[in-house]
């Protein structure tokens, strides 16, 4: 463990925590029933420990129970979200908006719901990565059937005004979904408050396992209609059939009831943790911060840095610290990155990026290291640049 490179990609996925995989265990072996099974105690012990996590997200984003629905991460939440409503509310109406700089599991989405005829507004960014407010109600149709604005972004941190987005699609009767995938458990999240009417969740950014989200679905005030993506035996009240997966759904709620424990010192902690890796970064010239200062994850430090080559400088970084450059990872064609593009850089200086996930386990002495590796692979890279 000791010499392999640090890690510092908290937003392409997380550790478990061991005290969520000591919660998970039983459910492996002793407890392995099928939470569907009415009949017997294994059943019956398997639904309590699903219930149990049902209440637990619900009170940390202010729904109920009844209103999660378990899915196998965001992504799939966000393929029921957002074709589920397209296909129950087509009548009504065929446009859908949403902004450049959303994980690909919503612009995806969208791309294909194109290809059924449906109109698609992918709205830019201001120059910090938050949308504008008045350019989201110019945007606003009579045909338009929901919004869909992410609560965190995955590279550079920025954090949408949730409440806002969620007034004016409420006073319109548009219903708003949001990707929390990187919220859940860092940020406040209330669906009330904010007038939210589907968010997607995962347990992976947060020190649960992979495999496992879910999508809070509005019952009342509206009550939003979905149409399942997945037939079968009718589970989750039908807009997810297939066997619930019981350990990871109670690591699921192991993982947000501690991430909420603890938020508040954790929070203060992985800030203090990035103000000291940029004060130390940007000690050097032409390194440039991506997005929002402050509003934005406490873990999250995304920079671009001006005279480098992009491909040099990730190869350079990797013996020391597992990051995140500013390609896009998802596909095999490497592009630049769509959200650092979005936000004004240049292709250049978008492949010449870097994001700091700053997570749970990172330590003082790590950031210090890395800061220190960082700026000795920039100044040597520039130094050889100059040279030929
Ligand atoms: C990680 C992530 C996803 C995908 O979640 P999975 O659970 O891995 O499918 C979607 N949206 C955002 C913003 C993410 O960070």
């Amino acid at each position: 463990m000791s010499n392999r490179p640090i890690y510092l990609d908290s937003h392409a996925t997380t550790p478990v925590d061991e005290r969520v995989l000591a919660a998970m265990l039983p459910y492996f072996t002793e407890k392995f029933g099928n939470p569907a099974s009415i009949n017997h105690v294994y059943g019956w012990e398997a639904e309590a420990a699903v219930r149990q996590t049902r209440e637990i997200l619900a009170a940390a984003i202010n729904a109920t129970p009844e209103e999660i629905v378990f899915t196998s991460g965001a992504t799939e939440a966000n393929n029921l979200a957002i074709k589920g409503v397209a296909e129950a509310y087509f009548k009504k109406g065929q446009h859908i908006i949403t902004v450049a700089t959303e994980h690909k599991a919503v612009l995806d989405p969208c791309e294909y719901l194109k290809t059924l005829g449906f109109g698609i507004t992918i709205l830019p960014v201001q120059q910090d990565g938050i949308i504008d407010l008045i350019e989201l109600e110019k945007a606003l149709r009579s045909e338009t059937i929901l919004v869909s604005v992410m609560a965190a972004n995955n590279e550079i941190g920025v954090l949408q005004p949730l409440a806002e987005i969620g007034e004016m699609c409420r006073n319109r009767n548009i219903i708003f979904h949001t990707d929390a995938a990187q919220a859940i458990g860092k940020i406040p999240l209330d669906v009330q408050a904010m007038n939210i009417d589907l968010m997607s969740l995962t347990a992976h950014k947060v020190y649960g396992a992979k495999g496992i989200g879910a999508l809070y679905v509005r019952r009342r005030n509206p009550r939003v209609q979905l149409a399942p993506q997945l037939h079968g035996g009718g589970h989750e009240r039908g807009m997810r059939s297939g066997t619930l997966y019981t350990p990871q759904i109670v690591g699921f709620g192991k993982a947000v009831e501690i991430a909420l424990a603890e938020r508040a010192t954790e929070n203060l902690r992985l800030t203090q943790l990035r103000e000291r890796l940029w004060l130390q970064l940007s000690q050097l010239a032409g390194i440039h911060l991506n997005g929002h200062p402050t509003q934005r994850l406490a873990g999250n430090l995304n920079i671009s840095v001006a005279g480098v080559d992009g491909a040099a400088l990730s190869l350079g970084l990797q013996p020391v610290m597992a990051v995140s450059s500013g390609s896009a990872c998802s596909s095999a064609v490497t592009a630049p990155s769509h959200v650092l593009t979005a936000l004004g850089n240049s292709e250049q200086l978008a492949y010449a990026s870097v994001r700091f996930g700053i997570g749970r386990f990172n330590t003082t002495e790590e950031i210090d290291l890395v800061a220190k590796h960082a700026i000795a692979t920039i100044q040597s890279l520039r130094k050889q640049k100059t040279l030929v």
